[in-house]
């Protein structure tokens, strides 16, 4: 036997009995960004390098060390997206959908990061993303988490998710903050691990993030972030806070919450749930006000968050929080012959008059035994069989499979009649 071809370590096939899952996520997700007025955009999964480079950062795990990079054949940099905001803000400078104008966009699609496979950690993943351009208030930060929440109630999450919040100011009080924060940690340098240690220098505030015990003690006697908050920003925070607190959303001021993405500035937010382990962050986002301007547009304040759906559906799985739906409601079987083309009508005849039903016709033939064994294990929940016989006297037989119901005779008008109490 030839050797088999594996796929790629990190990136995984979704299976029939997944994607059902994933499908379900991705139909709440597409309905609920509708019905606050966003529009989809639809960006290349490659792009070139320096795109990323130049927004995420130099000094950042992505460019460091996670991104899939490699030469084309006419010798291009390009790379693998490793998340969407780059590319968004890139193609709506490109098309002149940012300038002066109010954009609020969202994306859905595979993201490529070289990093350790594990559970709820993988190499290809997929995100959807949410991107606001062209206000700068804290109304629109609040109607991005707000949308978030109600996304998490209507896939019966809430419960298991906590918003954490934070602010990291404008530029000039962060650049304060980071001399503050470069002086302690120098000062405790020898608490610090080598990871920190490389940050001190190029990305201090990093090192806020990391979670090893060793320095919990250190960090917590660190100086905070919102000491140096300037007053725009302050005012910012308290009105975003404000507005949740109104609409009943409970959030954590989590002074450690940095980002991993250099371009962020103001708000930034994480909703984390401890019931997937290490990999907790199911959704983060933020303010990043300096991004359209940095990639060559004209300045225009921005704010966004990105979700993984493989953490989302994990913790559905998990928490068993949704049935889903059978794949087939109705199996349409054929005795003989002279029955499969009138089965196939009455199918399509079916399909015609119930848009949204889902038939599936029994194909390959065999006796009636192995027939309704596969109309039983698809699922469904009635099984249409027709012989010569029915065909004759112009009727189906209808056998119920999940109900205790005697098999029936059943004339067109009363199929259509059953058929909708199913749907
Ligand atoms: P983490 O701290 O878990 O590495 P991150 O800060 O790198 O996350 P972002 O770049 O903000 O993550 O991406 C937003 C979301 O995308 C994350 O909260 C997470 O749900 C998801 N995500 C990021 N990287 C991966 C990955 N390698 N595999 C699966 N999901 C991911
Ligand atoms: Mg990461």
């Amino acid at each position: 036997m030839a050797k088999q071809i594996q796929a790629i370590r990190g990136m995984n096939d979704i299976l029939p009995e997944q994607s059902r899952r994933w499908q379900y996520i991705e139909q709440v997700v597409r309905s609920i960004v509708a019905s606050y007025g966003y529009e989809e955009i639809r960006m290349p999964v490659v792009e070139q390098t320096d795109l990323f480079k130049r927004s995420i950062g130099e000094v950042t795990d992505i460019v460091e060390k996670e991104m899939y990079t490699f030469e084309d054949r006419n010798g291009d940099s390009l790379t693998l997206r490793p998340e969407g905001t780059a590319s968004c803000v890139r193609a709506g400078n490109e098309h002149g959908l940012l300038y002066n104008q109010q954009q609020r966009l969202w994306y859905m699609g595979p993201m490529f990061r070289h990093e350790r496979p594990q559970k709820g950690r993988y190499r290809q993943f997929h995100q959807v993303g949410v991107e606001v351009f062209g206000l700068n208030g804290p109304d629109i930060d609040a109607e991005l988490i707000i949308m978030t929440a109600r996304l998490w109630k209507q896939l019966g999450l809430s419960e298991y998710l906590t918003l954490e919040l934070n602010s990291l100011a404008s530029n000039e009080a962060r650049a304060d903050y980071r001399d503050a924060l470069t002086a302690y940690l120098t000062e405790h340098e020898a608490v610090l691990d080598e990871d920190s240690k490389r940050r001190l220098q190029s990305n201090p505030l990093r090192v806020l993030d990391s979670k090893n015990p060793a320095m919990s003690d250190m960090l917590s006697q660190a100086p905070k972030l919102s000491e140096y908050w300037d007053d725009e920003s302050r005012s910012h925070f308290a009105a975003l806070c404000q507005r949740l607190d109104a609409l009943g959303i409970r959030y954590v001021h989590n002074e450690r919450l940095v980002r991993g993405l250099d371009y962020y500035n103001r708000t930034v937010f994480e909703w984390v749930t401890d019931s997937l382990g290490a990999q907790g962050t199911v959704c983060a986002g933020g303010r990043y006000d300096g991004l359209v301007e940095q990639l060559g547009g004209k300045a225009t304040p921005a704010v966004g968050f990105a979700m993984g759906l493989e953490r989302l559906v994990l913790m559905l799985e998990q928490l068993d929080a949704v049935t889903l739906p059978q794949a087939v409601d109705l199996y349409v079987s054929a005795m003989g012959e002279a029955a499969e083309l009138p089965a196939v009508n009455v199918a399509e005849r079916l399909r015609d008059q119930f848009p949204t039903l889902r038939v599936m016709q029994h194909c390959g033939g065999g006796n009636f035994k192995k027939q309704l064994k596969r109309a039983d294990k698809s699922g469904a929940r009635l099984a249409l069989i027709m012989g010569e016989d029915e065909v004759a006297r112009d009727v189906v037989s209808v056998k119920f499979l999940r109900e205790d119901k005697p098999q029936q005779e059943m004339s067109w008008e009363q199929i259509v009649a059953t058929v909708n109490e199913l749907v």
